[in-house]
């Protein structure tokens, strides 16, 4: 189980397990390559570790956090769309969905802290726009891995466990002034200090293995894999990790041999992706993102918005798009708004993450183009949701902040 290799998209090497993030020799992502290529479901392990035999791990940890694909009829009806799919990583128990921090991002928190300790250990440098910063924190609540999450300033409220940290000296929160783009900066000036380590990011396998266990638990519920999958992107991570997945299960066998098509989602005005995918060319910083301090500080859903996506790089979000097929699609707030009340109101109510309501959106929008034919299946990545259910249930509890530091400072730690 988990018996796996690390080798380099551009030259082909294989590259020795340490933490690994890059080759050496070529730029672009390195990817694993498991032993077994038939893919065997481990129900007695714990949440998304069902799916060990694909994740780069040995071990696992006591989580209920899993992906959770099923059907909602009343969705399929309203949408006119009988093989619709919803893959849902958030908080619903009505729906068996237990992810105490309610986003997709605790896939990639749980695999990357156990092939960090799997590999020599250290602290985790990890920056984010608030989910990603919220998952490790709450590993580090529960499991006492040591982590240091920089975030920006506007961000530092999305930054709370649903627990009591077993070692509070285990977090520590960073907040800068400035956005997403100066918290990575940030974030990538502390993991050059000796004993801290970068998170990776999209070039960290364990956080792409983790997010592409959506794929697999819609392709194993379903019994084949979709025609279509929607997701909203700010890194495009999850999308790689959807084509990745793809190929294994392709590989496997038993799913079909078709990937699906990849619709990933951007929220307006900041959709750098969508610009550069509809002319098939690399990312152009001024041409793709005119004005990006503006447009991010207005979309309302703040994950999406990621200045340096790993889009042009070997095995990125480029590739991945050119072997599956699809499309980018741009999506407004209000669309986005729409889209969550509309699958609030088929679904008991739980809000979903704004991303996610993109992704809702970008399915909508598919329909009425033309671009899904009604009868196609079809997996709805619902990336984040239910927060107020885990208030409610739960009760959350802030992350105190550390040290807030201007856009270009260094905090002391
Ligand atoms: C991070 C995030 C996304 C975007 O993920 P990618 O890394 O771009 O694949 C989408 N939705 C939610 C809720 C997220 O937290």
């Amino acid at each position: 189980m988990g018996e796996y290799l690390l080798r380099c998209v551009a030259g082909g090497e294989v590259l020795p397990e340490h933490y690994t993030l890059s080759c050496k020799e070529h730029s672009g992502l390195i990817r694993t390559e498991y032993a077994v290529q038939q893919l065997t479901v481990r129900q007695e392990l714990p949440g998304m570790f069902r799916y060990l035999d694909w994740l780069p791990v040995r071990g696992t940890l006591s989580t209920r956090t899993r992906p959770m694909t099923f059907q909602s009829k009343e969705l399929c009806r309203e949408l006119g769309l009988p093989n619709l799919w919803v893959t849902f990583t958030g908080y619903y128990p009505e729906r068996e969905c237990f992810v105490p921090t309610g986003s997709f991002k605790e896939l990639e928190a749980l695999p990357t802290v156990v092939r960090l300790a799997e590999n020599g250990g250290g602290v985790l440098v990890v920056a984010s726009a608030g989910n990603t910063g919220r998952a490790f924190a709450h590993m580090a609540a529960e499991f006492g891995t040591p982590v240091i999450i920089v975030v920006p300033e506007s961000s530092a409220k999305s930054l709370w466990t649903v627990i009591e940290p077993i070692d509070p000296d285990a977090i520590k929160l960073i907040t800068i002034r400035g956005d997403y783009a100066d918290a990575i900066a940030a974030a990538d000036r502390i993991a050059a200090s000796p004993g801290y380590l970068s998170e990776g990011g999209a070039k960290n396998v364990a956080r792409r293995d983790g997010m592409g266990t959506v794929l697999l638990d819609a392709a194993v519920t379903i019994g084949r894999m979709p025609d279509h999958y929607f997701q909203a992107i700010g890194s495009g991570t999850g999308g790689i990790a959807a084509w990745e997945a793809a190929m294994r299960l392709a590989a496997d066998g038993r799913f079909g041999f078709e990937v699906p098509r990849l619709h990933l989602a951007q929220n307006l005005p900041f959709v750098p992706m969508v610009n550069a995918w509809k002319e098939r060319r690399d990312l152009l910083l001024d041409r793709d993102m005119p004005n990006a301090v503006e447009a991010v500080s207005v979309v309302s859903a703040p994950v999406l918005t990621n200045r340096s996506p790993p889009y042009s790089v070997p095995g990125g979000v480029f590739e991945a798009m050119m072997f599956c097929g699809g499309d980018m699609w741009a999506i407004d707030n209000a669309a986005a708004k729409e889209a969550g009340r509309l699958f609030s109101g088929v679904e008991n109510g739980i809000d979903l993450d704004p991303a996610a309501a993109v992704a809702t959106a970008a399915l909508i929008s598919a329909i009425e183009t033309g671009a899904i034919a009604p009868q196609d299946t079809i997996t709805l990545n619902i990336t984040g949701g239910g927060y107020a259910r885990v208030r409610e249930d739960l009760g959350i509890i802030p992350v105190p902040v550390t040290a807030a530091v201007t856009a270009n400072g260094i905090p002391r730690l």
